[in-house]
């Protein structure tokens, strides 16, 4: 067996900060245990039925069985642009401001290959998606790094960021609705985030991925609503959340015109596009009936309701989240995030995710995720309140 030197941009990738608990969650299967997973950040219900059909039909057909374009079909980008028009009142050119992705995530690892050189600085949300400076790194970048704090709303704070690293840095993410906070934003943030992003010269790259994911009639922004959005960025956004499609590898990126175009140009150099089938199934479920959507909706309500309502019979005091499936939440006293969540695993065989693997700033926190069968999520809370008693803050 040869022996061969990784890269750097490899090396240097943070640790996976779940190896353990995936340690504790295998033992407790071996041991025979229940165990009942509130980490997994991903739709358990299945694709609708119309959205499924549209693939098998295009999937039939001999003209998608070639390389599709990189950027997508325009077809699709109209669909993209529309949805834009109808739910955010924002106008896109489909040719020009809009391309295809292969999942939202490959977008936002991508554009840091597009923009940031060896050295470059990045500015990344903490606690965050771990994609946002994953793919910074694997550019070389340095990533500078903006608390998300509680007393903030979990938004930054930009006149906190030091003027030097503000002037340095060519780029930053921000993601709201919030994973994995669950926090929320109005237009108006995002207008101070177009004017932080003007005076510093940076491009903003909003990730809206959990937009058709909100409640009591919330109806998040896009960021491109914000005056002069266009001019200084992009938005991420996908099918996945909205219509339970995390396997099938669709999204979009919008906005910025010159800064669509060279995310296009990379993946002509990568991959060569998704599917023209998905892309078809995709265009149904932006177009087609939104009732499946709506019936997500009430079912997340409905566990957001059994998950708050059951942390604050163990003492809790939380807030139900706007928008997500998330729900984020401070852990008791004495304990740091991985203790917890190794505490309530062993205990009851319920998973949580500790926030500090979503970041320094994520530490004291743990994450509990909707998307687990309501029956299994009242389990869940079944156990907490027999073995973990009243927590103390
Ligand atoms: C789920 C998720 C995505 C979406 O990923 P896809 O690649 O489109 O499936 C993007 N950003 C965040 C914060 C997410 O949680």
């Amino acid at each position: 067996m040869l022996k061969f030197e990784q890269a750097d941009r490899v090396k240097n990738l943070p640790p996976y900060l779940f190896a353990r608990i995936e340690k504790l969650i295998a033992e407790k299967r071996e041991q025979g245990v229940d165990v009942i997973s509130l980490g997994i950040g991903d739709p358990d219900l299945p694709t609708p039925d119309h959205i499924i059909e549209e693939l098998k039909k295009e999937a039939e057909n001999p003209a998608n069985h070639q390389y599709p374009s990189s950027v997508g079909m325009l077809s699709y980008r109209q669909a993209v642009a529309e949805f834009y028009k109808k739910r955010f009142s924002v106008d896109l050119d489909p040719k020009s401001e809009v391309v295809t992705l292969i999942g939202s995530k490959e977008g936002i690892a991508h554009i840091s290959w597009c923009y940031l050189n060896p050295g470059d600085v990045v500015l990344v949300p903490d606690p965050g998606y771990p994609v946002y400076a994953g793919g910074a790194i694997l550019a070389g970048a340095e990533t500078y790094t903006m608390k998300l704090k509680e007393e903030n709303g979990f938004k930054p704070k930009y006149e906190d960021i030091p003027t030097d690293i503000a002037k340095k840095a060519k780029m930053m993410f921000i993601n709201y609705p919030n994973n994995p906070t669950g926090a929320v934003v109005d237009v108006k943030f995002f207008e101070e985030t177009v004017a932080f992003a003007k005076e510093h010269n940076i491009l903003v790259c909003h990730d809206n991925a959990y937009s058709e994911i909100a409640f009591e009639g919330y109806r998040p922004p896009s960021f491109l609503e914000a005056k002069g959005a266009k001019e200084v960025g992009i938005e991420f956004g996908s099918v996945s959340k909205p219509y339970n499609m995390t396997g099938w590898r669709i999204g979009w990126a919008v906005g910025h015109p010159e800064v669509v175009d060279a995310l296009g140009r990379l993946k002509s150099n990568v991959d060569s596009g998704q599917f023209q089938a998905i892309q078809y199934a995709a265009i149904k479920g932006l177009t087609g009936p939104q009732d499946a959507l709506q019936n997500n909706i009430a079912i997340y309500d409905e566990r957001r309701k059994i998950v708050v309502e059951g942390l604050r019979e163990l003492g809790w005091k939380v807030d139900p989240p706007k928008a997500t499936f998330y729900v984020w939440v401070p852990v008791p006293k004495g304990f740091t995030s991985a203790s917890f969540a190794e505490y309530v695993i062993e205990k009851t065989g319920v998973v949580i995710t500790p926030g500090n693997g979503y970041g320094e700033s994520g530490e004291g926190y743990f994450r509990i995720s909707l998307t687990i069968p309501t029956e299994r999520l009242k389990e869940a809370f079944r156990r907490m309140k027999e073995s973990l008693g009243k927590v103390e803050f």
